[in-house]
């Protein structure tokens, strides 16, 4: 096997350069053909002159001026959901339900996927599912839960009728042992700082409430078809163990290493082989224990909105996952406080239609319709 020709959407954002860094250290397996970004311009144009990728998409119009001119001979587009043509994989790593014409298009092109956007799946699952079934579409969860999971199914060729449950492990985030009371009046610094990962904003709020592994459960129902009765949340702050998986025996496979995401990036780039470069290499006299633990679903109530959104299935998923990106960015920009995230998605989800998409115009429609909703909660 050749060179693997990666690209790379969201190619500033966490996911993006911690891409970068991997393929920096294996160089002579991958070459970065593509990059796309939102609006990052002076980000990308450095990012350009290292990797030399030979196309560039840029979202935002007068940024994407700006990389023009600041690279002549390099071809800039408008849309990253276009960089699957020159590439074997596409790094996913858009945040949020924008992420979506870049799943679908490089599931389409029957490239494989390296998918970090949890969001498209999760909410476009219906509409993603059938074009799985293209020759050479294939996802690899970038996700360290999922893309644990993966490889704990690997030991398993009858994985169908021989998995008994997935158990997604969380470290509780930093709020992991409050009370109701007490999270009050926290600070959007404090929700930002996670205790063992390091990582975008949007994902790091995602973790304080736990939506972020609601949102996991969701993600992995749709990966690997496993009903939501035989997917289970346990809590382990060390993030050492990334996720298992219980077989009808009893026995359960686990996947450790130290939290760093460039082991599940290096394993989506590399599959089905294993990456060459070590990354998250357990170092045993560091900790003497791991722990395990059920979640405080009362506290954080976004878990239990998740799997019913989950179970609901149609456009609830989309519902949820629109609603949520609406109260985490008002979160962030100081809006609303911390509680009102998991409220304002729960009065959202009663306004659900209860649709079930068919095509990709109907969970466009869901996510317009639930964000509409929940925005009309934030001034309540
Ligand atoms: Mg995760």
């Amino acid at each position: 096997m050749g060179i693997t020709r990666v690209a790379i959407a969201g190619s500033t954002g966490s996911i993006g350069k911690q891409t970068l860094e991997f393929i920096e250290q294996s160089q002579e397996q991958f070459q970065v053909v593509g990059l796309g970004i939102g609006s990052s311009a002076e980000a990308v144009i450095e990012q350009a002159k290292q990797w030399k990728p030979s196309v560039i998409a840029v979202a935002d119009e007068s940024a994407r001026r700006e990389v023009a001119n600041a690279l002549p001979g390099v071809e800039v587009i408008a849309d990253q959901a276009t960089l699957a043509e020159s590439a074997d994989v596409v790094v996913n790593g858009v945040v949020g339900f924008a992420g979506l014409p870049v799943t679908m298009s490089t599931l389409k092109l029957g490239k494989r996927l390296a998918l970090a956007n949890k969001e498209s799946l999760i909410a476009a699952g219906p509409v993603v599912q059938p074009l799985r079934k293209i020759k050479g579409a294939v996802i690899i969860p970038v996700d360290s839960e999922h893309c644990a999971i993966h490889q704990c199914l690997r030991s398993s060729d009858r994985a169908d009728v021989e998995v008994n449950k997935l158990l997604l492990t969380a470290s509780g985030g930093p709020f992991r042992g409050r009370t109701q009371e007490s999270l009050q009046q926290v600070t959007v610094e404090e929700a930002l700082k996670h205790p063992t990962w390091s990582m975008g904003p949007k994902i790091t709020v995602d973790s304080s409430t736990l939506m972020n592994k609601g949102l996991e459960v969701i993600e992995a129902h749709e990966l690997f078809g496993t009903s939501f009765d035989r997917i289970e949340v346990v809590v382990h702050p060390q993030s050492v163990v990334h996720s298992m998986v219980e077989f009808t025996d009893g026995a359960v496979i686990a996947q450790l290493s130290m939290p760093d995401m460039r082991l599940p990036i290096a394993y989506a780039l590399s599959f089905p082989k294993r990456a060459t470069v070590p990354f998250g290499t357990v170092d045993w006299k560091t900790f003497a224990r791991l722990d395990f633990e059920a979640p405080d679903t009362q506290t954080f109530s976004c878990l239990n909105l998740a799997f019913a959104a989950g179970r609901v299935g149609g456009t609830a998923p989309a519902w949820l996952s629109a609603a949520n990106e609406v109260a985490v960015e008002a979160f962030l920009n100081g809006s609303i406080t911390w509680s009102r995230i998991a409220e304002v998605i729960d009065a959202t989800m009663q306004h659900h239609d209860g649709l079930v998409p068919s095509i990709i115009e109907d969970i466009l429609h869901a996510d317009a319709l639930a964000r509409k909703f929940a925005v009309l909660e934030l001034s309540k």
